[in-house]
């Protein structure tokens, strides 16, 4: 029963600081960006133009290095309708130009598909997701041209100060990278306390000592119970 209850505390603790490290991580994947997305996603070489409420924006996909991927959507009224126009016209070779510029089709997060909100008639979306070995946090930057000029606004996003320097990190977990990634690192901390706990069983009945409490068992019968915590041997 005591064996038991160690256990579960274990694996509880294991989880808590699995979680822990996933956040940790994703920050970690997150923190290298450059500050100007838009343009470094601009020369991304994976796009394609997705469907999204029934209008057409452009996708670019930057993978930015290890965990750490930025998606650029782009809407322009026009655009969505002339490409809506050539489709329902069955204007093939338009359809394809426009597939043909914007480059190779990629898959794209669901995650992505509820964020889209198409107020104005022009706009940039930039969201990036961070995490390591699954993508699991995210955050996102809406760029406007309105006739006063450019506006951003930042979503999903933290702002953190540290050694003089700011860094907008993402603060949205994306739920089944999170899970993945907490239950990846949760195993990996288990396997290691597991590995000591054994380790130090080995070494305290190898000193003639209970295995569970460390108490010096010299002159007790070898299958006695302990007699400081009554562990049986
Ligand atoms: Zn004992």
């Amino acid at each position: 029963m005591i064996h038991c209850r160690v256990r579960l505390a274990r694996i509880g603790a294991c989880l808590i600081a699995g979680a822990v490290v996933t956040w940790g991580v994703a920050w970690c994947c997150a923190m290298p960006r450059r500050q100007s997305r838009t343009a470094v996603a601009a020369a991304a070489s994976d796009a394609c133009i997705m469907e999204v409420g029934g209008r057409f924006v452009r996708v670019m996909t930057l993978r930015e290095g290890v965990g750490a991927t930025t998606y650029t959507l782009m809407h322009s009224a026009g655009f969505s309708e002339d490409y809506a126009t050539a489709r329902a016209h069955g204007e093939q070779s338009r359809a394809a130009e426009w597939l043909k510029g914007a480059g190779a089709l990629v898959p794209i997060p669901r995650a992505l598909r509820g964020l889209v909100d198409f107020g104005p008639e022009r706009w940039d979306y930039n969201v990036q997701t961070a995490g390591w070995p699954v993508e699991c946090l995210r955050q996102g930057r809406v760029s406007v041209r309105t006739p006063s000029g450019p506006q951003t606004i930042d979503v999903y996003t933290m702002e953190i100060t540290w050694r003089g320097r700011t860094y907008r990190l993402p603060r949205e977990p994306l739920l089944p990278g999170f899970a993945l990634n907490t239950a990846f690192y949760a195993i990996a901390a288990l396997g290691v306390v597991e590995a000591l706990a054994f380790a130090r069983r080995r070494t305290r009945a190898h000193r003639g000592r209970c295995e569970a409490c460390g108490y010096d068992r010299g002159g007790i019968a070898a299958a006695a119970a302990c007699p400081e915590c009554g562990a049986a041997q």
